[in-house]
């Protein structure tokens, strides 16, 4: 029934998935939940759900869902599935936290695990639903974890009910014992195919020495001798965030100019590869420029990993030795301009565009060789077609909470033994390919050898509450694939007992008793309201207490703003140039101005960083949120377009909660009257009151450090004001902060001040 192109069925049957469908079709049929592993690439999301289609699984009242961990996924997944498909995106759709194309047509539909919460917390029983795929279950995002936690508990309660429901859990990795072994989890361990994929050797090179500081030029200089040196075959590079994927994209372009003109065919659109001709030119290009060239054994591969040493002189590229041989740049200088080499060089990270992912799954044009510089989206949510080559940092960039203090910071550490082996199985998906690895075999062996699940590394407060809003009173009993620290859940539920969003537990006298009944207090209807917000529990706090002196405008604003990140551009990133170091210069000079203008006068001052957030957003919606308006004052663009649409989902929900309010999205917003702001103050206190700071007294400074310090509740050592906020100058005697980031000093962030009772 479905009427595919010729030439999607050839792709499709080149996929190792299809040959199992039979397999994974009839155990669907015989179990409720079912567990696929299969190498990326080897079809399991693009593939299972035209399988459960072709099966009849959306052809009564309930439909497909499939979930995904990132939003890239789940919209690009759904794009493909629907071309595969030969369908329209009325029915294979998508919805991720703002935006969707669902229709009442929709078949199967794609979308991130948070969303399939939310609508847990709408009908528990799913009942749209005849089949939930859980994708990327390797993964262990915290959402992922908690949905085949509450599937474990409603797929049973639906079949009961007679309307039967299926469960398929989909991972890369066969690491799957926390899902298939944990008996609270499924009292029967579900079944688990594999799924052989066709993957070719992969050839691991890795360096002699570690790169400590400048890992990204490394990347760069490597990138760049590959591109020179080896046959061809597309790059993909792994780096750790955005800020780095575009500055070695760009260097790449400069040393390996590419122009749309001198290429056969337009933007790639049906362009192939012909390969002779690749070659004739590699070779032309290697005799050209190459002195001596270590010959490459195209015989020789290995499985990973290999001692290093001998594979870096097979290679030639590895190490700084080479360099000498090659003798045409060095590991300080920009690589030389070279139009001769067209390298095809696209980003991809998470919160690009969709047009602009969807261009790595194109062939290059014609002559170009394809690199794609990426994070750790390429990893295993996206295949790219046609990569040979991988060139891995080794890092990882993940934020890391101290689970006492709540305080975190983004930080670059080595990734796991297990994801350095995914990024290098991306080079085997064609033919035999060849991953260099940035650091040495030793550093490799002192890699953990899984991540750890994200669940035992945040604070829960926001699933806790979510949980106890879906009933779930004792969260301790819950499911969990892994269980959260006890710490962590304790820590949760007294922060929601503070804010009133849980019953305060009854008093008793023995503390054995106490600590049970702190893990079980029922939600309240504060609770209820809060959880119904999309935004964690302080900010939801402030939410549902923004209708006193119709400060709600602003209330949503001000949590739109705290809760997107980074909204001012990043001034403080060193200059290239002389001439680009006194235009940074400038720029900082008009951004300290803007943000002294939007942090008002008299009483709004002491609301701080929190009025120059509304006054900024207040100023670019008055201006039309253009990117004019945010590149002349220093505000992120793409940060001010979320708080848009984040305003307006807020809006709704409040609206939804309690219609007779009315609120509305006021683009002229006219700043806070002198009374309303009194009122923010007070709202903003009931949110982050458990997030007060005293500043240190005359008598109190024993040791230098604590000039200028704060002095809280959790923690031994002082944390400051940073110099861009609007109280660095003022230093009130008590403030409240919205977090606390760790850089160079431990900084709060989001401060306002507040008076002593
Ligand atoms: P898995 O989920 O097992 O990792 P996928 O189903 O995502 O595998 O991918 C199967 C194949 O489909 C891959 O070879 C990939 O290159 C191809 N593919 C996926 N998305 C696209 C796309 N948007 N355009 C072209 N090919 C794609
Ligand atoms: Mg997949």
């Amino acid at each position: 029934s479905v009427d595919r192109l010729p030439e999607i069925q050839d792709s499709r049957l080149r996929l190792p998935v299809l040959a199992e469908e039979q397999v994974i079709m009839e155990a669907v049929r015989e179990n409720s939940f079912v567990v696929l592993c299969g190498e990326t690439g080897s079809g399991k999301t693009t593939q299972v759900p035209q399988f459960l289609y072709e099966a009849g699984y959306a052809s009564g009242t309930g439909i497909i869902g499939v979930t995904e961990p990132r939003r890239v996924a789940a919209v690009s997944m759904s794009h493909r599935v629907a071309k595969e498909m030969n369908l329209s995106t009325r029915v294979v759709s998508y919805q991720i936290r703002y935006e969707g194309n669902v229709t009442s047509d929709t078949k199967i539909k794609f979308m991130t695990d948070g969303v399939l919460l939310k609508e847990i917390q709408k009908d528990f029983l799913l009942q749209r639903y005849s089949v939930i795929i859980i994708d990327e279950a390797h993964e262990r995002s915290v959402y992922t974890d908690i949905l085949i936690g509450l599937l474990s508990r409603i797929v049973p309660l639906r079949n009961k009910k007679g309307l039967p429901m299926k469960l398929i859990v989909m991972s890369a990795t066969l690491r799957v014992e926390d899902f298939t072994e944990n008996r609270k989890l499924f009292p029967t361990p579900p079944p688990v195919i594999k799924v052989e994929a066709r993957q070719f050797p992969v050839s691991v090179h890795f360096n002699k020495r570690t790169p400590l500081e400048d890992y990204t030029g490394e990347v760069f200089h490597k990138t760049c001798k590959i591109h020179r040196m080896l046959p061809p075959g597309g790059i993909l590079v792994f780096l750790t965030g955005q800020a780095e994927v575009h500055s070695v994209c760009r260097r790449l372009r400069r040393a390996f100019p590419f122009r749309r003109g001198n290429t056969a065919t337009g933007e790639g659109e049906e362009a192939a590869t012909d390969s002779s001709d690749e070659m004739k030119k590699f070779k032309k290009a290697k005799h050209k420029r190459t002195v001596s060239l270590p010959r490459i054994d195209l015989d020789n591969y290995s499985a990973l990993p290999v001692d290093e040493g001998d594979e870096d002189r097979l290679a030639g590229i590895d190490d700084e030795g080479s360099d000498l041989e090659l003798g045409d740049d060095t590991a300080d200088t920009e690589e030389k301009a070279d139009p001769s080499l067209p390298l095809y060089v696209l980003p991809l990270y998470s919160l690009l565009a969709p047009e602009q992912q969807a261009k790595v799954f194109r062939p290059p044009p014609h002559g170009a060789r394809l690199c794609v510089v990426a994070t750790n989206v390429a990893e295993t949510s996206l295949t790219i077609p046609g990569i040979k080559y991988v060139v891995d940092c080794g890092r990882v960039k993940k934020r890391f909470y101290d689970r006492v203090t709540g305080i975190s910071s983004f930080k670059v550490s080595w990734t796991s033994q297990a994801s350095a082996n995914q990024r290098a199985g991306r080079s085997g998906r064609t033919e035999p390919g060849h991953c260099y690895r940035l650091y040495s075999s030793a550093v490799f062996g002192d890699f953990s050898l899984f991540s750890e699940a994200e669940i035992t590394r945040r604070p829960v407060e926001d699933l806790v509450l979510q949980m106890k809003d879906l009933n779930i009173d004792k969260v301790v009993n819950f499911p969990f694939p892994t269980t959260p620290s006890a710490e962590a859940l304790v820590a949760a539920e007294q922060l929601l007992v503070s804010l009133g969003a849980l019953e305060e537990p009854p008093r008793t006298g023995r503390v054995k008793e106490m600590e049970r009944a702190r893990l079980s207090c029922p939600i309240s209807p504060l609770g209820r309201a809060m959880a119904s917000f999309p935004v964690s529990p302080r900010y939801a706090k402030m939410l549902a207490l923004g209708k006193q002196q119709d400060c709600l405008p602003y209330v949503i604003a001000v949590v739109a703003a705290m809760t997107v990140r980074e909204i001012f551009e990043d001034l403080d990133r060193p200059a290239g140039s002389e001439d680009e170091s006194s235009k940074l210069a400038q720029r900082r000079a008009r951004l300290a101005q803007m943000r002294r203008l939007w942090a008002g006068q008299g009483a709004s001052l002491l609301l701080g960083d929190l009025m120059v957030l509304l006054g900024a957003v207040g100023a670019c919606e008055f201006a039309g949120c253009t990117l004019k308006f945010c590149e002349e004052n220093g505000l992120r663009y793409k940060a001010m377009l979320e708080i848009r649409r984040l305003r307006g989902q807020l809006t709704n929900a409040v609206n939804s909660v309690c219609p007779e309010v009315g609120v509305f999205v006021d683009c002229k917003m006219a700043p806070p009257t002198e009374s309303q702001v009194v009122c923010l103050r007070q709202i903003v206190l009931a949110g982050l009151g458990d997030h007060l700071a005293r500043r240190v007294q005359q008598e109190e400074l024993l040791d230098p450090k604590w000039r200028n310090g704060y002095k809280t509740p959790l923690l031994d050592e002082p944390v400051y004001i940073h110099p861009s906020s609007a109280l660095f100058k003022t230093l009130p005697q008590f403030v409240v902060y919205q977090e606390i980031l760790e850089t160079t000093k431990m900084y709060m962030r989001g401060v306002s001040a507040v008076e002593p009772e």
